[in-house]
This record gives structure tokens, C-alpha cells and sequence, in this order.
């Protein structure tokens, strides 16, 4: 690509940037405006114009999916391959320069990085061991300490505690940065800091990268936080050519120690130049016009303004739905009305504020048998141990599960080899029967003898045994067969270190996690435990696209930062969840939210959609929440209700849905409102409300004994009183 191509497309502010003197400097701008567009443009300016080498090249932004798009679209602008550049996540290339100086930086090798997960179990095997009440002392809020500590490059001698509470916090860092370092691990807050720390006291090396890199780009400055941005420094040195690219009304992570203020101390401490973006090209004008509408509320606010030559576009469509269920049945049938117009479904993306909203609207894709794909979602139920473990229950639950049984015939190994196994493949292909009656059948016809036999016989009999004892048991009893008779257990805990501790204890939490479960709806499964395994297998995204396929995209408003899409959907848009319930207690998270607002908002190129749900289950208790403040603050004139928007106030139970109730849904469940009836298992009760159709048609039942449930209808049998 020429040079003029590569200022073709670029209004005369961005060309100011990407074509300026090497120089410091701030581009500030709104959303959509172009930031990383610039960002991008100027690396290939860099090398075209001013003879950069591709190994000269810093740049760093905040999530690897990011780092991958920002990757390749400078690859698409220089038609080149970008393999010498250092582009990635802060964490990533400072994990880098440590893999490369591991000596130096007094680690091992092969050093292994915890995730928060990890860091919470090595401080609760700690505490134990000091003697400390973990109820007194929460695990994850000495994690949370650490953290903080860590990202304000504070080690345990640097800290002076403030009161007993927080001495005790500090001895437990001390003893747990021992212990981390004796095993030479790492935390992710570690990385950052054992890098910035390397640097620092290596001249050498530090000059070797200072040399190395002087061009330094960062994309969504106003996220960094206090190491991130005293890691930048030393690595920029007196050079001077960084160019950050940042929006102070999108600084969402606040709550894990971002400082938006390190945008104005970069234009001190790097004397730097602002050039300011205006236009946007993103969103139509009034999606812009909601979002500008909507972060004008906040206070602390460097001034910007954002204007668009497109569209007016739709209004935005603010949806007042029953419950979470409804929200979600209509977030899909406007997806299918979407594809059915011959749109394609990963230019869809459902944005929510908490992870645990996710399950709900899988479920309603999964029905419809749309795909979908979630970025940073639970990664629980997708470790090995785990699978493994679930594998035998699956096995327990439904013996033509192939996969399971595949999974664990030899694990623990059994001697069970590779030539049996596919004697009982074969078999099963030719009959065209599942794997375990293939196994049965190789036996009961001599097929398979002598010790093939008696292993495949012990495996068949564990199973069965596993089923026999535990049927009526708990699931937690269950799942405790199952792992232990299995020797899954024993397995994991002769496996040596670190990793073998985490397997133990993560089979642990499973069993855990089987007490803690509770059915969402015990009319819709066979047993409690085919309930938890559909629960887990969504969990672990089963139902989840594979990387070719067309999807629907979901992921929390967190992680849509950057990105853009044609459809958008925001959901859950309520008090106590958006602004969220911490947000009323510490200042300044409010803004924060809005901010967060801010950002789902103008991830919508074309359209946008908002909903909110009168009473959501969420963590097994029902709720009432009214509309989120923020859907008032948006001008009446950019929105368009689809259903009449709800009082603040809480509506009465008894007549609240009398006012909505169709007819039809009266007509599917035969049941009038007000209504006694009587359940098999729950008692009598009342009938309170219902909702959907045919097969989907729920009914509303207050139990007198065990309170409100919704049901549904065609298993509930339901008799009337
Ligand atoms: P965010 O703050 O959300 O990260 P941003 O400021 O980084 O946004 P970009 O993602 O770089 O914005 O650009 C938004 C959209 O506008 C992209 O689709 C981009 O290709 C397009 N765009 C940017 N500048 C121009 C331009 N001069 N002409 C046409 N399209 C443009
Ligand atoms: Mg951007």
C-alpha cells in the first residue's frame, strides 16, 4: 500500500495523528470515532513513512481478542504478515519478557501462572494451615488484597498496616508470596509486577528493551492502572514516540484499580500532544444522540463531543419483559426475525452485566436451535477433572452416551488398550449400538476373553454398582460414588504438585456444587441428576458454535469494549443489577456504570435493543426489580417501548397480571388466576400467573408449603380444587 492509500479513508483529524512527527501523544476521543483505527493506520505509517522495523513495534491493549483484531487489521493495511511485532495484552508481553529472562527474574523455567481460582485455594490451604478462621478471613477477599497490593506495585515490606484487620491480610500476602515463591508460581497481578521489578533493577536489560522498542502504542489508556502505567514508562524511557488512544467516558475498571487520572499524567510526565477525534462513524445518529444523552449525567468528564453524517436509523427498542424467561424468548425471536431477513447471526451480540445471566438466554437459543458463542465465560466445567468426573455420572444417568464412555473406559487406566477398544467401536458401528451395549454384547458372546474380558466386565460392573447404591441417594451422594468408587480420586491425588492438589480439590467443589444445586424447574427432568448434567453441559458450552460457524455472540458488557456489531441487545437493564447493588454503596461506581452504560450503548451500529424484566431469578431467589435510572435518562425521542414502560413502584401479585394476561395463555394452561390447585409433590397452592404457549406455556404457582414456582404446564398435572 502507497502512502496516500494509507491516509485515504481518514478524515483530517485522524490524518493528523497517524501522519504526525514522532512525537508524544494523546488521541482522545468517543466512542466509535476511529481511536483504533488511527492506532492501527499509524503502525503501518511507522514502517512505510518512517522506515520502522516491524521489531520496533510496542503496542498493547487489554484483551486477547483485541490484541488478535488489532493484529490483523494491521496485517489487512500493510498486506503483510505482522510476525516480528510485539502487539498484545499487557499481560501477555510482560509474561513474554519474563519467559525470556525467567533467571533473571529468580523463576523457574517452566513457571506456571495461577488464575484466581488457584490463588483462592493456595490461600485457603494457607489459612488453614495458620490457624486462621477462613469465615472470619474470606479467601477471595485476601485475593482481592493481594491483588490491589500487586497493582500498586506494593510488596508486603512496602505496606504499613493500617489496623489488625489489615495486618492480618498483610501477613497472609507474606505468606503466601513465600509460598509462591518457593513453587515458583505466579498470579496474573504477578506477571506485571515481577516485570516491571525485573526491569527496574536490570539496567542492562531494561536499555536492551528500551532499544529495542521505540515505538509504543496503547489502545483504551484509560483502563491502565498504576503498574500498567509505571511498566510503560520505564519501558518508553526518555523516547519519544508513545501514542496512546483512549475515551475517559469508557474507563470501566475502576473497581480493579484502572485510574482514568493516568491519562493526564501521561501529558505531563511525556509532554505530550493532544489531537482530539470528533466524528463518529459507527453507530446511526440516534444511538449516538441516547449515548451522549446518557454519559452527560456524569461529573467527572474531560469534555468531548461526538457527531455523526449518518443515518437517524431506528429508535432504540426498550422492552419491558414479565421475567427473565420472557426477556429471553423475545431476545431470540428478534434474532430470528434478524436471520430470517438474511442477516447473518455473528453480526448479533447479546450484552449483559453478570456472567450468570448468560445461562437464561442460552437456554432460550438452544431451544430455537440458534448457535452462539461466549467469550470469557466460567471455565469450571471444562477441566479435565471435572469432565471426567461428569463423564462417569453422565454414563450413570444414560448408558448410550458414547462420549462419556469413551472418556473414562480407561481413566484411571484399567488396562484396557486400544485394540479392545475398537473391537467394541466395530461392534458398535455394525450393530449400530451405543458403545456400552457393544462392550456388554463383546463379553456375553466370548468375543472378548481373558483379561480384555475382565477389565471391560469390571468397568460395566462399576458403573452399574455406582448406579445401584447411589440411585435414591442425594446428588451430592451421587456424584461421591461416582468419583471415588471410580478411582478418579485416588488418581488425582497421587498425582504429584501443585496441579494434582488443584485437580483434588476441584473434584471436591464439584461435589460442592451438587449440594448447592438446585433444579430451576424439577418438572422438566427425569432426575435431579439429569438436571445437573444438562445444567453443566451448558455450562461448559457444549451448545456453543465452533470457531467456523456462524453465532451469535455473548459475552458481558465488560468484554464488548473495543468491538462493534449491527445488532446489538442489552439485557437485564435494571436497579440492583445495571447500575449494579454495589454501585449504591462506594462512590463513585455510579459513574462507573454509566460509563459501563456507555459502552454497551455504542457498541450498536444499527440497532439497538434494551430490556429489563419486572422479577428475575437470579442465584435461586426471585426478585422484583424496577427499570434501570439509566433508561431515563435517554431522550424520550430516541427510544420507541414496546410495551408500556413499568412503574417504579411494585405492582400488587394478585392484580398485577391480570391487566397483561392474553388470552391464550389462559386457554393453554386451563387454569384460571386466583385459582387453588393441588401438586403431587408441592401441595396446594394458587395459581398466579402464566405465560407462553403450547409446549412453553409456564403457570405460576404459590405453594402453600414451598413457596412460588413456575411450572410447566403440560408436566406440571396440576389439578384443579
Ligand atoms: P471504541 O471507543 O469503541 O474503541 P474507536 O474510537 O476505537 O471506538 P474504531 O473501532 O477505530 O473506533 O472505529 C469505529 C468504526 O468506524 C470502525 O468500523 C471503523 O472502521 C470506522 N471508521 C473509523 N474512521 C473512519 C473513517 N474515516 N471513514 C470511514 N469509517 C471509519
Ligand atoms: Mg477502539
Amino acid at each position: 500500500m502507497d502512502v496516500s492509500e494509507l491516509l485515504d479513508g481518514l478524515n483530517d483529524k485522524q490524518r493528523d495523528a497517524v501522519a504526525a512527527p514522532l512525537q508524544n501523544m494523546l488521541v482522545l476521543a468517543g466512542a466509535g470515532s476511529g481511536k483504533t483505527r488511527v492506532l492501527v493506520h499509524r503502525i503501518a505509517w511507522l514502517m512505510q513513512v518512517e522506515n520502522a522495523s516491524p521489531y520496533s513495534i510496542f503496542a498493547v491493549t487489554f484483551t486477547n481478542k483485541a490484541a488478535k483484531e488489532m493484529r490483523s487489521r494491521v496485517e489487512e493495511t500493510l498486506k503483510t504478515s505482522a510476525g516480528g511485532m510485539w502487539i498484545g495484552t499487557f499481560h501477555g508481553l510482560a509474561h513474554r519478557i519474563l519467559r525470556a529472562h525467567h533467571r533473571e527474574a529468580h523463576l523457574p523455567e517452566a513457571f506456571q501462572i495461577l488464575d484466581s481460582d488457584d490463588q483462592i485455594r493456595m490461600i485457603r490451604r494457607l489459612l488453614k494451615a495458620m490457624n486462621i478462621d477462613e469465615k472470619k478471613w474470606p479467601p477471595k477477599q485476601i485475593s482481592w488484597y493481594i491483588s490491589a497490593k500487586k497493582d500498586e506495585a506494593l510488596r508486603p515490606k512496602d505496606i504499613k498496616a493500617y489496623d489488625v484487620n489489615e495486618q492480618m491480610f498483610l501477613n497472609v500476602y507474606t505468606a503466601y508470596q513465600d509460598a509462591c515463591d518457593r513453587a515458583g508460581l505466579v498470579d496474573f497481578a504477578e506477571i506485571l509486577l515481577r516485570c516491571y521489578e525485573l526491569l527496574k533493577n536490570s539496567p542492562t536489560l531494561l536499555r536492551h528493551y528500551q532499544q529495542r522498542f521505540p515505538h509504543m502504542l496503547v489502545d483504551e489508556f484509560q483502563d491502565t492502572n498504576t503498574i500498567q502505567y509505571a511498566w510503560l514508562k520505564l519501558i518508553a524511557g526518555t523516547g519519544g514516540n508513545v501514542m496512546i488512544v483512549g475515551d475517559d467516558d469508557q474507563s470501566i475498571y475502576g473497581w480493579r484499580g484502572a485510574k482514568i487520572e493516568n491519562i493526564r499524567r501521561f501529558l505531563t510526565d511525556f509532554d505530550a500532544q493532544t489531537i482530539r477525534l470528533e466524528q463518529n462513524y459507527r453507530s446511526t445518529s440516534t444511538i449516538l444522540t441516547a449515548a451522549n444523552a446518557l454519559i452527560a449525567n456524569n461529573s467527572e468528564r474531560m469534555g468531548k463531543s461526538l457527531w455523526t453524517e449518518g443515518s437517524e436509523g431506528d429508535p432504540i427498542s426498550i422492552y419491558a419483559a414479565y421475567n427473565e424467561l420472557d426477556e429471553a424468548r423475545f431476545i431470540v425471536g428478534k434474532i430470528k426475525t434478524w436471520l430470517n431477513a438474511g442477516n447473518a447471526l455473528q453480526d448479533a451480540a447479546i450484552l449483559y452485566r453478570n456472567n450468570a445471566q448468560s445461562r437464561i438466554l442460552e437456554e432460550a437459543l438452544l431451544q430455537e436451535g440458534l448457535k452462539y458463542r461466549i467469550y470469557g465465560g466460567m471455565r469450571f466445567f471444562e477441566r479435565q477433572e471435572i469432565k471426567d468426573a461428569l463423564s462417569y455420572l453422565r454414563l450413570v444417568s444414560n448408558r448410550q452416551d458414547d462420549a462419556a464412555f469413551e472418556r473414562v473406559i480407561n481413566t484411571p487406566t484399567r488396562g484396557i488398550g486400544e485394540r479392545t477398544l475398537s473391537l467394541i467401536r466395530d461392534c458398535a458401528r455394525n450393530e449400530s449400538i451405543p458403545l456400552w451395549y457393544a462392550a456388554k454384547a463383546l463379553i456375553e458372546h466370548k468375543h472378548l476373553t481373558g483379561r480384555a474380558a475382565n477389565a471391560v466386565n469390571s468397568f460395566i460392573e462399576l458403573i452399574e454398582k455406582v448406579e445401584k447404591v447411589s440411585i435414591d441417594l442425594p446428588l451430592e451422594e451421587q456424584a461421591k460414588q461416582a468419583i471415588h468408587t471410580s478411582g478418579l480420586m485416588a488418581m488425582y491425588q497421587a498425582e504429584k504438585g501443585e496441579k494434582g492438589q488443584a485437580r483434588v480439590e476441584n473434584l471436591e467443589e464439584l461435589i460442592n456444587a451438587c449440594s448447592q444445586f438446585e433444579l430451576p424447574n424439577e418438572e422438566e427432568f427425569a432426575s435431579p441428576l439429569t438436571g445437573f448434567l444438562s445444567y453443566t453441559a451448558l455450562e461448559s458450552g457444549e451448545g456453543q458454535a465452533e470457531e467456523h460457524e456462524d453465532a451469535v455472540q455473548m459475552m458481558t458488557l465488560h468484554s464488548a469494549k473495543g468491538l462493534e456489531f449491527p445488532l446489538v441487545f442489552m439485557a437485564g437493564v435494571e436497579e440492583g443489577m445495571f447500575p449494579s447493588q454495589q454501585s449504591n454503596e462506594e462512590s463513585g461506581r455510579l459513574e462507573e456504570e454509566r460509563r459501563l452504560c456507555y459502552v454497551g450503548m455504542t457498541r450498536a451500529m444499527e440497532k439497538l435493543y434494551i430490556s429489563h424484566a419486572e422479577t428475575r431469578r437470579l442465584y435461586g431467589q426471585e426478585k422484583y426489580h424496577s427499570p434501570s435510572r439509566f433508561l431515563r435518562e435517554i431522550p424520550e425521542a430516541c427510544v420507541e417501548e414496546i410495551r408500556i414502560r413499568t412503574q417504579v413502584t411494585r405492582p400488587q401479585a394478585t392484580n398485577r397480571f391480570s391487566a397483561t394476561m392474553s388470552h391464550a395463555a389462559f386457554e393453554d394452561t386451563g387454569f384460571n388466576l386466583g385459582q387453588r390447585v393441588l401438586h403431587t409433590k408441592f401441595g396446594e397452592g394458587t395459581v398466579l400467573n402464566y405465560e407462553g404457549t403450547g409446549a412453553q406455556s409456564r403457570i405460576q404457582v404459590a405453594f402453600d408449603d414451598v413457596g412460588t414456582k413456575w411450572l410447566v404446564t403440560a408436566y406440571a398435572r396440576l389439578q384443579s380444587l
